[in-house]
């Protein structure tokens, strides 16, 4: 009797906690953001949300993916319907408030051919993180064109990278909380001048030059990945491998980083991470294998999408 008793109470029980996730699993799915774009309609720039199935972009009432992030508020459907298809997206934050923040040699693989390229020692355990910042004035959409500037470049290399999107201010976060913090990721180029990058010793000028940021194709929201996150990064060059990893294996993790950067730095929101870039990019092989006017780069991160780009 007892044991019966003890079972009922267990079902009673079961059932309502069954109940309470139904709901919950409900209201997560009306109220669920997943991927938010940017797109042009009729020469205008709207953000939107894209369907589950990649297919439609709902209208917002946004027209500024940073006014967005920066308001904290839940983008509301207007009504309209797009087919993706037919909207020409743009970079998911076209114009960064400030320069992207980037991490270099944060790949262990990738510091090993980044130090065998500079003919430098590789340090296998890094003490201290390699920050540096990208000036990046209008962000290359999916699709469109990364610009050689073979004027004054001649070794063009490429980055596959995870993109954080802090989501509000950040000071003095401890790395448990940092998840808290992050309003999305992307997917990022780290399009790189080598010679300028190493000739004027500091990277700035290397890394910023107009039409080097593709980013997108959309930003998808923290609650749609893992924590932390360990997704599949890749890249191709016209459809030859080239990077292949996996963001599990950040030197220094995301939750170090906001932390470590966020006990001397205010992190704004809409400020842009680039979090590194795994092994395979062009300077990592023997010899070189730059690229230059007519490649199509693709870039690829599980569980956002592929961003692909032709060097024009
Ligand atoms: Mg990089």
């Amino acid at each position: 009797m007892i044991r019966q008793l003890w079972y009922n109470y267990r079902s009673a029980d079961q059932a309502l906690e069954t109940r309470n996730t139904t709901r919950r699993v409900q209201v997560k799915r009306e109220e669920e953001i997943m991927k938010l774009l940017t797109f042009k309609i009729e020469g205008k720039e709207r953000v939107g949300i894209l369907s589950e199935d990649e297919k439609t972009v709902f209208g917002t009432d946004h027209s500024d993916m940073n006014e967005l992030i920066c308001s904290g508020a839940s983008p509301q459907k207007t009504g309209e319907e797009f087919a993706l298809e037919d909207v020409e997206l743009a970079a998911p934050i076209p114009r960064p408030r400030q320069d992207v923040i980037c991490l270099g040699i944060n790949y262990a693989a990738h510091a090993k051919e980044s130090a065998r390229y500079k003919k430098e020692s590789f340090e296998k355990n890094r003490e201290y993180t390699i920050y540096f910042s990208k000036r990046v004035n209008e962000a290359v959409a999916p699709g469109g064109y990364v610009l050689a500037h073979d004027d004054i470049e001649k070794k063009l290399d490429y980055e596959v990278e995870l993109a954080v999107i802090i989501g509000k201010e950040a000071k003095n976060v401890a790395a448990a909380d940092a998840e808290e913090y992050i309003f999305g990721y992307t997917i990022l180029n780290d399009m790189s001048a080598r010679d300028l990058q190493t000739n004027h010793k500091q990277w700035y000028l290397g890394k910023s030059l107009d039409g080097f940021t593709p980013m997108g194709p959309w930003i998808v929201t923290k609650d749609e990945i893992s924590w932390p996150p360990a997704l599949a990064i890749k890249s191709w060059i016209n459809d030859e491998p080239r990077q292949d990893g996996n963001t599990n294996m950040l030197m220094r993790d995301i939750g170090d980083i906001i932390e470590e950067l966020s006990k001397g730095i205010t992190l704004l929101p809409g400020t842009i991470i680039a979090t590194g870039t795994p092994a395979g990019v062009g300077m990592g092989f023997e010899p070189p294998k730059f690229i230059s006017k007519g490649d199509k780069i693709t870039c690829e991160i599980e569980g956002i999408g592929v961003l692909e780009n032709i060097v024009k």
